[in-house]
């Protein structure tokens, strides 16, 4: 084999040129401390600042960090998948965020419980620096994943983590386009054990989370890890039919025993239509969730495109 590195660290990068000296001059010093053979994956999402140059620079100057880069801003599970695809660790790989949110120092911890026998370390966040909405939001959303999701997706953790080799290999083998990591690595299963962490603020600079990426992140863990909406909607139609029954049969008793009441007529007949047309255009909105998914599988899409890699200080396009 060409190369023997033991762990890949992967880190997908967006615009991330004011954390990247803290986060490099971080990552050297964990990789000099830390008394395993690692390299340091970083992957540039399409960046449109100095990060990419930034990146060669570290590349071309210290062999322990590849750098691949993304032919456009595919995503950051798409960067990650990416990383997860190119790294070379035998034995395991850990994943973690550019704003240094997720602390690399970690590294050792993680590794000792993966060298116990466990195959995915997973960081638990016990305390969220983020705004109040937001670690609201982020609250009920693993609350309500908990609950509906076909896979037991562990509660406050994200893609940070540490998978062994075999786990990496059984996500990289799966053919899906729509990639929500952190079920996937939840649905391969073996022993997987939590670590809690204080999530840090970011570094520097701004989230390249916009709400709308968060948002459509959210909806692939629902619609890649549910049915419950699908026959949500079902048990919606049913309940709405029975509903429909009670009221007609409420009216026709009305009709023929108590002729003097009034029946409620225009309001009632305009609210029913468009309660009933909401419920129709919501239920072919979750039916259109499923289809788009298929339709995104059909297509059979590269996951993503790599522009070029620099590994062994050696630049190739790709
Ligand atoms: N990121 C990426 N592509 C994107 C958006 C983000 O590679 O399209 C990277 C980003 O550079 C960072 C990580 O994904 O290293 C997490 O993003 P961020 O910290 O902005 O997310 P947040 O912590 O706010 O959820
Ligand atoms: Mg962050």
């Amino acid at each position: 084999m060409h190369n023997d590195f033991e762990v890949s660290l992967l880190i997908p990068l967006y615009n991330e040129q004011e954390t990247f000296p803290t986060l490099i001059s971080r990552l050297k010093s964990v990789l000099d401390s830390f008394k395993v053979k690692t390299e340091v994956v970083l992957i540039n999402d399409g960046s449109k600042d100095a990060t990419p140059q930034l990146m060669e620079e570290l590349a071309l100057a210290d062999k322990r960090f590849q750098c691949v880069f993304l032919s456009r801003n595919h995503g950051h599970q798409y960067a990650l998948s990416a990383g997860m695809f190119h790294c070379r660790a035998t034995k395991a790989v850990m994943v973690l965020d550019g704003d240094l949110q997720d602390p690399p120092e970690l590294v050792n911890e993680f590794y000792n419980l993966i060298q116990q026998g466990n195959d995915v370390v997973y960081a638990i966040r016990k305390k969220r620096k983020e705004g109040v909405i937001k670690r609201l939001l982020y609250w009920t959303y693993y609350r309500i994943m908990r609950n509906i999701s076909s896979i037991n997706i562990p509660l406050d953790s994200g893609d940070f983590c540490m998978m062994s080799r075999r786990v990496l290999d059984h996500i990289n083998a799966m053919p899906e386009r729509n990639r929500y990591i952190r079920g996937m690595r939840s649905w391969v299963g073996f022993k997987q054990v939590g670590y809690e962490y204080e999530r840090s603020e970011r570094e520097a600079g701004e989230s390249k989370y916009s709400f709308k990426m968060l948002w459509r992140l959210a909806y692939s863990g629902i619609f890649n890890f549910s049915e419950f909406p699908i026959k949500f909607i079902t048990r919606l139609g049913l309940i709405t039919v029975i509903f429909a029954i009670i009221y007609l049969g409420d009216t026709v008793y009305k009709k023929i025993f108590e002729p003097e009441v009034m029946i409620p007529g225009f309001t009632m007949t305009v609210f029913l239509i468009t309660l009933f047309c909401g419920v129709q255009l919501l239920s072919l909105g979750v039916i259109g969730e499923y289809v788009l998914r298929i339709y995104d599988q059909v297509k059979q899409r590269p996951i993503f495109v790599t522009d070029k890699i620099i590994k062994d200080k050696q630049s190739s396009n790709c």
